[in-house]
This record gives C-alpha cells, sequence and structure tokens, in this order.
C-alpha cells in the first residue's frame, strides 16, 4: 500500500522542495515528517540573502517579515564598524515559510505523512527502499520506493543506514542557543554581529531585527570549545546586559553543522539534501538558500531517472551531486577554509582589524572588505587568499 517512487524523509526546506520538484516532474511521492507541523518551533535566526532565496523560490510577501539594508559588526573590545555596502537580505517568517513550502509540495502531488518518525532503513533484495516508520499510534508504518532522499536535517541519522559517517567533529559543529526579544532598542533595518571570547567562542552572536520592534538574537559557540549550558548562560546574560527589561520567548538550542559537505551525495538510490548533507556556509551557519536549491536539484534529478521499467538508474542520481559541486561546492570550500582561520583568530587580532576598518566610509565597507583586511594584516595568508578565490 506505502509503495511510492520516492521517499522524502524530513518535511523541512530541503525535504519540502524535493518532494515538490519530485512531485512536479510527475512522480509517486511521499513526504515523511516525524513532527505534526514541520518547523516548528522554528530554529534558525531567519536571515537569508536575497539573491540566495530568489535563486530557488518565488518569495511569498507574506514570507518577508524585515528587509536588511545594512550591518554592524562588534569587535570583542567593542568596537563597532558599520557596513553600509550589504547586499539586500532578509529576515523571514520561516514557520509559515516552511508551512506554506510542505503546503505547496502537497499541490504538486506530493502525499504528506506527518508525526511519523522514520526509525531505520535499508536497501531491498530488489533494488529498492524500504523506510520504517512509526505512526501518531505507535504502530510500526512500512513505506517502499525505488529512491530515497533524507533531509532530516542536522540530527541526520538515516544516512547511517546507508554508510555515511554522519558524526560531526566539534570543530564542525555550532552549539546555539536563540530566542525572539521585543524591545525598544531593535534598530529595524540592521543586523548585527557580536565576535570574541567573551560574547561566543569560536563563534559570532547575531541580532536580526523581524519587525514590530522585535529580533531573533542567537549565539554559536564552536563545539570544541563548548561546555553544556554555556550558549544559553551567554545569550541570556547578553539579553539582560543589552536589551534590558524586554520580552523574550522562545528560547531554544540547536546545532548548525560548519563543516565540508557530505561526499558523496548520492549512495545507489539515496540521495542526501540540506543540513543531513552539511550543505551549509561554514562562515555565518546560513542554510536555508542551499537547502532549497540542493532539495529542488535532488527532487528534480531524481524524477527524470526512473527508467520506462519503474527502476531507477543509481548512475543518472548523480547529476545532483555535479550540479551541487559546480554550483555552491566550491563556494562551501571556500568558506570552510575561512571558518578555520577565523576560528584561529584572537580577540586581539579581531579588535586590530575592527580598530582599523572603523575609520573607513561605512558606504563602501562590505564583507569582502573585511575579510581582506584581516587577510592583508597577516602576510602569510594573503598567498592563502589568493589560492582560496582564485
Ligand atoms: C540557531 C540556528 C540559527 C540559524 N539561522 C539561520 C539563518 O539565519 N539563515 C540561514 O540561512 N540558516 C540558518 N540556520 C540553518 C537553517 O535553519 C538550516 O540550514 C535549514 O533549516 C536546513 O533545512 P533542512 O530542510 O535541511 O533541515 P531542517 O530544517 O532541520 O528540517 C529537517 C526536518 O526533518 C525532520 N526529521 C528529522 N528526522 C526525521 C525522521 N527520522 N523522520 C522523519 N522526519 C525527520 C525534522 O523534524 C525536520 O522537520 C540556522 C540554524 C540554527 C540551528
Amino acid at each position: 500500500m506505502n509503495d511510492y517512487d520516492i521517499i522524502v524523509v524530513g518535511a523541512g526546506p530541503a525535504g519540502a522542495m524535493a518532494a515538490m520538484s519530485a512531485a512536479e516532474g510527475g512522480r509517486r511521492v511521499c513526504l515523511i515528517e516525524r513532527k505534526a507541523k514541520a518547523g516548528v518551533p522554528v530554529r534558525c535566526g531567519e536571515g537569508v540573502g536575497y539573491r540566495g532565496l530568489t535563486l530557488t523560490l518565488e518569495p511569498r510577501p507574506e514570507w518577508i517579515r524585515a528587509t536588511v539594508t545594512r550591518a554592524r559588526m562588534v569587535s570583542p573590545s567593542g568596537i563597532a564598524v558599520d557596513i553600509g555596502n550589504v547586499d539586500k537580505s532578509w529576515v523571514l517568517d520561516r514557520e509559515r515559510m516552511d508551512a506554506d513550502l510542505v503546503g505547496m509540495a502537497v499541490e504538486k502531488g506530493a502525499e504528506l505523512i506527518a508525526s511519523t518518525p522514520i526509525v531505520s532503513a535499508e536497501k531491498t533484495w530488489s533494488n529498492r527502499y524500504r523506510a520504517v516508520g512509526v505512526d501518531g499510534k505507535g504502530a510500526e508504518v512500512e513505506f517502499t520506493a525505488g529512491c530515497l532522499i533524507l533531509a532530516d536535517g542536522v540530527e541526520s541519522r538515516l544516512a547511517r543506514c546507508f554508510g555515511w559517517e554522519t558524526a560531526l567533529r566539534p570543530s564542525d559543529i555550532e552549539t546555539c542557543a536563540f530566542a525572539r526579544v521585543k524591545s525598544d532598542c531593535i534598530e529595524p533595518d540592521c543586523c548585527v554581529f557580536y565576535t570574541g571570547r567573551a560574547a561566543a567562542p569560536g563563534g559570532y552572536l547575531w541580532i536580526f531585527p523581524r519587525g514590530g520592534g522585535e529580533a531573533n538574537v542567537g549565539l554559536g559557540v564552536i563545539g570544541s570549545r563548548c561546555r553544556a549550558g554555556l550558549p544559553r548562560e551567554l545569550l541570556l546574560s547578553f539579553i539582560n546586559r543589552q536589551f534590558p527589561g524586554s520580552k523574550v520567548t522562545g528560547l531554544h538550542c540547536g546545532g548548525v553543522p560548519v563543516g565540508k559537505w557530505a561526499r558523496p551525495l548520492v549512495r545507489g538510490g539515496v540521495m542526501l539534501v540540506g543540513d543531513a548533507a552539511r550543505q551549509v556556509n561554514a562562515i555565518n551557519g546560513a542554510g536555508l538558500a542551499y537547502s532549497l536549491y540542493a532539495g529542488k536539484a535532488a527532487g528534480a534529478v531524481a524524477a527524470k531517472s526512473f527508467r520506462s521499467d519503474g527502476s531507477v538508474n543509481h548512475k543518472a542520481l548523480l547529476e545532483y551531486q555535479r550540479a551541487w559541486a559546480k554550483n555552491f561546492g566550491k563556494q562551501q570550500e571556500r568558506s570552510f577554509a575561512l571558518k578555520e582561520f577565523i576560528m584561529s583568530a584572537d580577540d586581539a587580532f579581531l579588535d586590530k582589524i575592527a580598530e582599523s576598518l572603523s575609520k573607513e566610509d561605512a558606504r563602501k565597507v562590505n564583507y569582502l572588505r573585511v575579510f581582506m583586511r584581516a587577510f592583508a594584516s597577516k602576510p602569510a595568508l594573503l598567498l592563502k587568499a589568493f589560492r582560496l578565490f582564485k
């Protein structure tokens, strides 16, 4: 009864896009989600660049909470650098967007099966795939398909069933704490980033305005410098200092993978997408645009890889990996190398860079200039930078 062409596990942005494009390609698709409603509670700063989002989707106006036109970086000792030359970015309503993406996948013909965690998956003797879940009543339920797309997020366990090593090195995961803050002190069009050991060891703290005097405030601490409870403690102490008397809601924790993307992305008839494939920008932890792109690409490739007898041409699925590597693979490798560099920078170095940039005309400062200034101040790194960007 539960036999499909394509099973997608996880109805986050990557999974919803994969299901949508696979269904659009004419396949029988089921989209399986462990929660009753995907994307709730929101585990995201909700920031996204205009270019990254519109590459895959035409955003609905109701998804956009705020438009960001400038940014500020604050160094460990409190030197503020205004960055006036930023690409247009948005702060989204992810709860709404994620729900709409799932709705759009269903409209295209995907069958949504919610409240059903998949607990195991395997290849069958007939070269198909079986996923076993537990439904809302606690009963086991089986699904079979010719192709399996795993979009089960940062905590992905299912990839391990097919030989992927899913454990992350402590230096490749940011442990985050984040909350919604309502305060009169929030600048409506400016993203603010705090750096340094006291703010967020090996990571950064962010304030992303989301309209109506509200902001997403969060921070990530690199796993190798984290201890239990540290991100939450640092976040609450920052909010109390910076936004005294503010209303704080939705305090949660979550992880962001900041390693290299998983290789291979395809094994047999199984494809990895989104956070499960570690498709995240390692410098800033942004994964939404990548997840949308990867989901759409994987779903489209899967849909057209079926032979006329209904079997799947596994080699044809590799087109998804080639598309990812060509369009974003190099970019993500650069961000990984830059992350390694940033993590090795101490507070004194960050202060020195901020000091020199703070004297410049904010309208001319952009993110690239911040990085180039950092590289230029350590000549040995210039060569490394050249190799990265050549
Ligand atoms: C604190 C924080 C802040 C962030 N801020 C930003 C930001 O500002 N901008 C940005 O671009 N990115 C940000 N990210 C990253 C971004 O949220 C992710 O990259 C993006 O959500 C990845 O989408 P996904 O579909 O791959 O995974 P997810 O959104 O995690 O979706 C995975 C889905 O799979 C489901 N699932 C998991 N296991 C199973 C199972 N066994 N069976 C069935 N279903 C399952 C989950 O319930 C979930 O719905 C942030 C992440 C965090 C944690």
